[in-house]
């Protein structure tokens, strides 16, 4: 019999995960044609998540878990559930029940039966999100889809179930800069895309501020565009250009009026603007820099403590 695994990242969701067990094993049992395995990451949670993952190993054979020695987010916690895992198709899954289990059965039949490699999903609404929040996500999306090449889906989830194939392509992706939205769509192949309504938390709360979603967004752009940099050099071009009419509209005013001593304001301006431009270059030069800087450490992505899987 062929086998899904589910893999599950969890931080801080020892009230969310019986429930997600509960509504999951329900689902297991619809879908009889196959056999599944459970594997959750613990991405070094600081309360009793780890407790309640082995307890649930215990009394099902289908559970695996991967515990790492601290928190590595949930991008290392997502690669190392797919390099651990064993089915013939994995899925990504929330552990608070945001991404439904029972989206599955159609998600595999699309795989099965309709020739596709991979399914997505996407929300379409985000109710009960702040408005802010959908604000800049929405603003995000433009962004980061006119800069760079590949597409990056509004709403698009981790949750998705890909056959092994994609699992390996992606497994493939050493990067240590992870951001999966665009590593998923980096890979290709034949993807269909469910979509559903927003879904609030079943328990727990959410680990993503606003300052860690904005940065996240800007490791997005870093991983996947090189457009800033080429935006930086252009707007180098035009100040040049501008600096090149200054140059003669001065030169051409003295001339014919003499060298008054005034524009003293109009100086500063111009020299704090050119020196704020400089500035943001140069720190867009260094997020690309940095960047590479890491990269090149070649440090592991994720460090596991303790797991019940047997190599
Ligand atoms: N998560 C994780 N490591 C982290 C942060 C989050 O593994 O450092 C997991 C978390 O347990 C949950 C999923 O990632 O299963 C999504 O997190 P959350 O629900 O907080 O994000 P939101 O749905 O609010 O965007
Ligand atoms: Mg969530």
């Amino acid at each position: 019999m062929e086998k899904i695994s589910v893999i599950v990242s969890c931080y801080n969701e020892e009230a969310a995960l019986p429930l997600f067990y509960e509504e999951m094993d329900k689902v297991t049992k619809i879908m009889k044609e196959v056999n599944f395995e459970l594997l959750f990451v613990n991405d070094g949670s600081k309360d009793k998540t780890l407790e309640v993952i082995k307890d649930l190993a215990k009394k099902d054979k289908r559970v695996k878990y991967v515990s790492f020695s601290r928190n590595f987010g949930k991008e290392a916690a997502m690669y190392a559930g797919l390099e651990n895992s064993s089915g013939d198709y994995v899925t990504l899954m929330d552990a608070d029940l945001q991404d439904p289990p029972s989206l599955l059965p159609e998600m595999f039949r699309l795989i099965k039966e309709e020739g596709y490699d991979s399914v997505g999903t996407r929300r379409v609404t985000r109710k009960g999100e702040p408005v802010i929040r959908s604000f800049f996500a929405r603003m995000f999306y433009k962004i980061i889809n006119k800069m760079s090449k590949v597409e990056m889906v509004d709403g698009a989830r981790d949750y998705r179930l890909m056959t092994r194939q994609v699992v390996d392509s992606i497994v493939s992706m050493r990067e240590y800069n992870r951001y999966s939205k665009g590593i998923f769509s980096f890979v290709g192949f034949k993807t269909k895309w469910l979509e559903f309504e927003n879904v609030e938390r079943v328990a727990g709360e959410t680990k993503w501020s606003f300052w860690k979603l904005f940065k996240y967004a800007i490791e997005g752009i870093v991983a996947f565009t090189t457009a800033p940099l080429t935006l930086a050099a252009i707007l180098g071009l035009v100040m040049c250009f501008v600096a090149f009419l200054a140059i003669i509209f001065v030169f051409v005013r003295t001339l014919m009026f003499g060298d008054p001593v005034d524009g003293w304001p109009s100086t500063i301006c111009i020299i704090l603007f050119v020196g704020g431009v400089q500035l943001l270059c140069m720190g867009i030069m260094g997020e690309y820099l940095a960047k590479n800087y890491l990269e090149s450490k070649n440090r592991p992505i994720y460090i596991v403590r303790e797991t019940n899987i047997k190599n």
